[in-house]
């Protein structure tokens, strides 16, 4: 199921500062037919043209076939009925032993249905559990095994994930989708000479014009951070070019990091579960990776991508820099990827750590200019602004409640009705109010 691609937008449309990837969840589909892997090709519209995010939010959009159902029937079955057949069959697997192998299969499919059904209703964790009961009645069964690696990389369970994706190649060496799977895994473990060989062998095997271009992107990259020197600092993975890269700098921004880490640990509560890896760029370099236009300071895809080259010391600038790259990873780990840009931009500057202040005034003509009811056009501004309304007038426990409802898969709206009783439109109304009252006609 591919789904369009989105036109690249002319250049001064992606001259931001920053950005961050966002996932783009397929709707169910209620065609049931061989399932397939597929990178992701349809992007936000705010991203780069080139060379964004496909990295790390892959979209997995599975057309869980396996299930030999005509699409009526399936939609006649509900879970409930299906759990039932499961425990029957289950039973008659107990007892029969003759025919104990045709049963297994059967509750194997059963558990691939439920796993799919959970991950569509993004709760991966389910999901995963059903993947794993389905392997352990058919060990052989590609579908479960793709669901569970997908499963596992929703929730960053990398090194299960990685284990999985070997079980699942050995046993199936001509799988594009496992040998996909198997190279992205790789990826986001920043294996990426080995991620090289996955994705060569499954283009072989199914051409993929998206994965293609991937591929393209990590040669690219990996000629780039051969010479690359790797080091651990106890929540980051840090590359760097020794060369370039004067050791106090380079000191100053992994006390930068760990400090951000442990600060924005307590503030968004949530530990990721992985380190973080975090490239460090002459500008020139990151320029050439990423194909990002010169006044991008930072982004984030998964890696923290940061152009840190020609600078001599951490400069404050170059320090919200860092912050704000590194909230991006935050607030992508704890939403699982589902926050919005605006929220994005809006908390990553919030905890840079930069404040509307004076600027307020301006946004609080602008609004009014606009009518106060009328949809707000995402800035960076606006974006700091709104999120400065919600923690001001609400508090940062309403904030978390919201991210969580955006990571446990509602959609923007429904999350913000849950957690605030407006939506998107709502909260574009209420912030204008705020902001007229505070700075009204004719004021400052
Ligand atoms: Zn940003």
């Amino acid at each position: 199921m591919l789904q369009p691609r989105t036109v690249a937008r002319p250049a001064t449309d992606y001259l931001t500062a920053c950005t961050h990837p966002q996932r783009k969840h397929a709707g169910a589909s209620t065609r049931f037919q061989r399932p397939s892997v597929r990178t992701a090709t349809a992007r936000p519209s705010y991203v780069f043209p080139a060379a964004e995010f496909r990295p790390y939010y892959l979209t997995l959009i599975f057309l869980f076939g396996l299930f030999p159902l005509t699409p009526t029937l399936a939609r006649e079955l509900d879970i409930e009925k299906l759990k039932e057949r499961r425990a029957d069959l289950l039973e008659m697997h107990r007892r029969d032993p003759v025919a104990r192998e045709a049963l297994a299969h059967e509750i194997a499919k059963i558990d691939t249905y439920l796993g799919d059904v959970a991950l569509r209703a993004h709760q991966p964790g389910e999901a995963a559990s059903h993947f794993r009961s389905a392997l352990v009645y058919d060990e052989a069964h590609e579908t479960a095994r793709v669901g569970l690696i997908v499963s596992l990389l929703q929730t960053e369970q990398l090194r299960d994930a990685l284990s999985e994706a070997f079980s699942g190649v050995a046993q199936h060496p001509d799988s594009a989708d496992l040998l996909t799977l198997e190279g992205e895994v790789l990826y986001r473990l920043n294996r990426l000479d080995e991620t090289v060989p996955a994705w060569r062998q499954a283009l072989a095997l199914r051409p993929d014009p998206a994965l293609q271009e991937r591929l393209e992107q990590v040669e690219r990259e990996l000629n780039h951070t051969e010479s690359y020197r790797t080091s651990e600092a106890p929540h980051f993975t840090l590359q760097y070019d020794g060369e370039r890269l004067d050791p106090n700098l380079e000191e100053a921004i992994v006390d930068t990091l760990e400090e951000g880490y442990d600060e924005f640990v307590r503030t968004l509560d949530h530990i990721p579960d992985a380190t973080v890896t975090v490239i460090l760029y002459t500008r020139q370099e990151f320029r050439a990776i990423t194909d990002a236009s010169s006044n991008v300071k930072g982004l984030f895809d998964g890696k923290v991508r940061l152009p840190m080259g020609g600078l001599t010391y951490l400069n404050r600038a170059a320090r919200a820099t860092v912050r704000h790259e590194l909230a991006h990873a935050f607030l992508h780990f704890k939403t699982r990827g589902r926050a919005p840009r605006w929220l994005h931009e809006g908390i990553a500057q919030w905890l840079e750590p930069r404040s509307s202040g004076s600027r307020e005034a301006s946004l609080a003509r602008e609004a009014r200019r606009r009518g106060l009811d009328a949809p707000v056009p995402f800035t960076y501004p606006n974006a700091l602004s709104q999120v400065e309304y919600l923690i001001d007038y609400y508090g940062t426990h309403e904030l978390l409640d919201l991210l969580e409802h955006l990571r446990d898969g509602l959609s923007v709206n429904a999350a913000l009705r849950d957690t605030y009783r407006f939506d998107v439109a709502g909260l574009g109304s209420e912030w204008a109010r705020w902001l007229d009252l505070r700075h009204p006609e004719g004021g400052r």
